[in-house]
């Protein structure tokens, strides 16, 4: 008797796995074809997506807290020293205006070609500084 029970539970206990196994298994491949067209026309964006944060950068004594500009949206990368730079007019987020340290550190930016170019050198690996 005991046997029996033994065996009409494993049985029971096999049809859930299975039923769980099959029961998903449809669902799943369901979802998959229509998300795989829509992955592709987001990927587009991602190619023109913000570099990673600066690992290296040397911010001159007396210069951080100089006043910058960020464009606050998820593609853009640089900081800007003149509020009128063209590049900053592009913006579709919000502007913000932080210390140069904050913009380096908190936003990850790097210094605008066009408005900050004084500020290449702090991302520059090779620059020989002077400590004063
Ligand atoms: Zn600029």
């Amino acid at each position: 008797m005991k046997n029996r029970f033994a065996i009409k539970h494993k049985a029971f206990g096999l049809a859930i796995v299975a039923a769980l196994l099959f029961g998903c298994q449809p669902t799943e491949q369901q979802q998959e074809t229509p998300t795989i067209g829509m992955e592709q026309t987001i990927q587009e964006p991602d190619t023109v997506q913000r570099r990673p944060a600066p690992k290296f950068y040397v911010i001159a004594p007396g210069t951080e807290r100089t006043r910058v500009w960020v464009c606050d949206d998820n593609r853009s990368d640089i900081f800007h020293v003149d509020n009128k730079c063209e590049l900053l007019l592009n913006c579709t987020g919000v502007f913000k205006n932080v210390s140069l340290q904050r913009a380096i550190e908190d936003y990850g930016r790097y210094n605008c070609d066009k408005c900050s170019q004084r500020f290449a050198d702090v991302f520059d690996i090779n620059k020989v500084r002077y400590d004063f």
